[in-house]
């Protein structure tokens, strides 16, 4: 990937990285489209499938996460995708398990609240895994999406402190016809949890409603979401927090330009999503 990323650069051609993780959906696809749009017909796109393994608690779906390869590969060709990179696990982290790969990239500030406090060596896995695709794809413009607000935000944070010379680019949120987030893992639900998921999309709406005419403490409507959870017996709120868009660090008042993120388990499932108020 690197030896191509090279040539690629010595004649002077533009590349567009969109890192994901597989079993991609129409959330991934518009970031591959919004890729093309960045390096235009003349520049490369590619994208990386691959289930990082140093993102994940031992606790956590490594194994379960979903996975098809041959479904993706096909998607991405109709899309006109340059490249799909797919390394393995020894590829990516030779020697991990001889204590031989012993080098992580660590963000120490916005990656402690939220997804961080939830899932303390999440956002370790992603920014190490992130500058080794960099490394390896040499990409002027990375995509992201704004459905893992808190990843971006790292990124952003990572890119600039590191001098990477990458343009990151956050696109819209993905969603299904009634709301839902769309999301590799919702594929995990059941009948049941999937009519309930659509909880997470109406919160936002809720909070969104509830500070337009007026500013409101942000306790207040934390509980008065906990009561809005009751009707999705199913739901079991991991965290909702309303925070300052760039530092990530909450806030307590809450009112337009605030931004808001929640996680939701539906048993082992959990589902986030975000907006700015
Ligand atoms: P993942 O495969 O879940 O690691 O996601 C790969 C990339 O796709 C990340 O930048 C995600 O933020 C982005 N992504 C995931 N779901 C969506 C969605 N519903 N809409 C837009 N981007 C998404």
């Amino acid at each position: 990937m690197q030896k191509l990323a090279q040539r690629w650069k010595r004649a002077g051609v533009n590349i567009g990285l969109v890192p994901t993780m597989g079993y991609l959906h129409e959330g991934h696809l518009s970031l591959v489209r919004e890729a093309r749009k960045q390096v235009g017909s003349k520049g490369k796109v590619a994208v990386s499938i691959y289930v990082n393994p140093t993102q994940f608690a031992p606790t956590e779906d490594l194994a379960r996460y979903p996975r098809d390869l041959r479904r993706d590969l096909t998607l991405l060709r109709a899309l006109g995708v340059d490249v799909v990179f797919t390394p393995d696990d020894a590829e990516m982290y030779p020697g991990k398990n001889e204590n031989r790969f012993t080098t992580y990239v660590v963000e120490e500030n916005l990656s402690r609240v939220m997804e961080g406090a939830s899932r303390p060596a999440h956002f370790q896995g992603v920014t190490t895994v992130v500058a080794k695709l960099f490394n390896l794809v040499l990409p002027e413009v990375a995509v992201f999406g704004q459905k893992d607000y808190q990843q971006a935000a790292i990124i952003r944070r990572m890119v600039a402190d590191l001098n990477f010379p990458v343009k990151i680019v956050v696109a819209p949120t993905g969603r299904e016809p009634d709301g839902l987030a769309m999301s590799s893992r919702n594929k995990y639900l059941d009948a049941g949890q999937r009519a309930e998921a659509v909880i997470l999309f109406h919160a936002l709406q809720a909070a969104r409603a509830a500070v337009a005419k007026k500013t409101v403490s942000a306790a207040r409507l934390k509980k008065d979401l906990q009561v809005f959870f009751t009707a999705a017996p199913l739901a079991r709120v991991d965290y909702i927090e309303f925070f300052h868009p760039e530092t990530l660090q909450p806030v307590r008042h809450v009112k337009p330009g605030v931004h808001m993120a929640l996680a939701v388990f539906f048993g082992k499932t959990r589902l986030i999503d975000n907006v700015r108020l």
